[in-house]
């Protein structure tokens, strides 16, 4: 850093503590490094707890033109385009509590920086739940769900993250403070705002608040754990459940290489080449036992191999097994990069079998998951960097081939610095344009979504 922009930075820090108090900022080398993200060190890391706070915060840094990284849980920083500058961090740790529980309509207003299982904890108290599981609830917010658009597998039933996020408080990247959406299910005159905010990844605004959809809490919950030898026969059982009357909330799969410890967990073993099918219902106790019974009789009659129901703490604890297989299948391990495959829900099953036939040409490791109610395969590839790259490729075209799009959602720092991560469309010239236009000067997670955009 040259004499002037350290001065700048300065000055910037010093403004810092005059707009949320000395010691909600922090600098130096000590308290900083666990906010690297992409290899970059920020030299500040603020920690507001009002959206007045964040606009004055995000003013100041507009003015002086000190670059922005909003921060929620940080379980998903480093994922995406790469950024390109990060002075400052704005964790919003501090701003985590629920605002307003609205039992009679069924909505409930929070602060963006609850951790999503704190704010279920809250809720279940008053025997309500928000549908919305990625993979780490336990540190992930619901600001940093809205702003990556992370959906999981109880999509299949409630919705995406724009089916059950009604309204939107965010500060712009010029420090104006701007209210989309609201409490009614229709609530928006015009364009709609709030559904521009979702999957933005913090590039046009930093959000604080949100308004979500509740649900109250099912009497019950079941899942039945289902092997098969061939997967043709899961993909085909799938096809028939979403074709039925049944309304499972969630529909899983995973391969012997990512599914086995989940298989374990509930008594059971998958060989090489087999998968494991979860399918899960909840609700009124009569609905989930018909459920049980009639997804367990079209399994027999796909000839699966095993069929394993828990229910209740039971099905709970195998379902906690399975919401970490994406972490351990990332582990501590640098060269596995995780693909996402997103095709229509007919075509799941020849994109299993496209990415098997692929995988073993290349020689590259892989193991799969899948959701099947959405039509999405992840995808755990570890190999070496060129392998990697040669892999990718052609996973991007077996997708498209599909009518769908293969993307990478994380990788090595060096792989994302030099491959082109999000897939082909013709739509990016318009996010260019919205980026500039709300961010002129580009403070807010430079680099992030639009740097990446080809
Ligand atoms: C592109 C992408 C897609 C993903 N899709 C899925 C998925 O489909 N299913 C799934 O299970 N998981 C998904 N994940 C992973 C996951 O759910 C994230 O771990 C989680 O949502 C991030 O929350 P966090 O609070 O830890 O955010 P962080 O990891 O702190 O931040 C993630 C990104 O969001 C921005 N951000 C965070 N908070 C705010 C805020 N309040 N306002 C504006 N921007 C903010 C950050 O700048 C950063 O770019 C995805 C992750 C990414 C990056």
């Amino acid at each position: 850093m040259n004499k002037d922009s350290s001065q700048a930075g300065q000055a910037f820090h010093q403004k810092l503590g005059e707009i949320i108090g000395t010691k909600n900022v922090l600098t130096g080398e000590k308290a900083t490094a666990p906010y690297t993200v992409d290899g970059l060190t920020p030299q500040a890391v603020t920690y507001p707890a009002t959206t007045e706070q964040v606009a004055n915060i995000v003013r100041a840094a507009n003015e002086s033109r000190i670059t922005l990284v909003p921060w929620g849980g940080g379980s998903r920083q480093e994922s995406g385009p790469c950024l390109n500058a990060a002075d400052t961090v704005l964790c919003l740790k501090n701003m985590n509590q629920v605002v307003e529980l609205d039992a009679g309509n069924f909505t409930v207003q929070v602060q963006a920086g609850i951790v999503n299982d704190e704010l279920q904890k809250q809720l279940a108290k008053e025997k309500f739940f928000f549908p919305l599981d990625p993979f780490y609830t336990e540190r992930s917010t619901i600001g940093g769900e809205i702003a990556v658009n992370a959906n999981g597998p109880r999509r299949t039933m409630y919705g995406l993250v724009r089916d059950l996020v009604l309204g939107v408080t965010a500060v712009t990247p010029t420090g104006d403070i701007v209210h989309t959406g609201g409490k009614t299910m229709k609530n928006v005159a015009g364009i709609d705002l709030c559904r521009m905010y979702i999957g933005s990844w913090g590039t046009l605004g930093v959000i604080t608040e949100a308004v979500l959809r509740l649900f109250p809490l099912p009497e019950t919950s079941t899942g039945l754990y289902i092997t098969f030898s061939d997967p043709e026969e899961a993909f085909r059982l799938v096809g028939q459940l979403l074709n039925s009357p049944l309304t499972p909330s969630a529909i899983e799969l995973a391969d012997s290489a990512a599914g086995q410890k989940v298989a374990e967990a509930t008594g059971s073993k998958l060989n090489d080449g087999e998968v494991l099918l979860i399918v899960n219902a909840e609700g009124p106790k009569d609905d989930v036992g018909r459920h049980r019974k009639d997804i367990a009789s079209l399994a027999e009659a796909n000839r699966a191999k095993t069929t394993i129901t828990l229910e209740d703490e039971e099905a709970s604890r195998a379902w906690k097994v399975y919401r970490g297989v994406h972490e351990a299948m990332l582990g501590d391990n640098s060269s596995t990069l995780q693909g996402k495959a997103s095709v229509p829900i007919s075509k799941l099953g020849d994109m299993y079998k496209e990415t098997k036939k692929i995988s073993a040409s290349h020689g590259v490791k892989t193991g799969v998951t899948a959701q099947c109610g959405s039509g999405i395969l992840y995808t755990y590839l570890t190999g070496t960097p060129e392998k990697l790259v040669n892999i990718t490729g052609v996973l991007k075209k077996a997708a498209a081939d599909l009518s769908g799009f293969f993307l990478i959602e994380s990788a090595p720092l060096s792989f994302r610095k030099e491959v082109v991560i999000l897939p082909p469309r013709s739509d990016y010239r318009l996010m260019r344009r919205l980026k500039t236009e709300f961010d002129p000067k580009n403070i807010l997670n430079p680099g992030r979504l639009v740097g990446g955009l080809r």
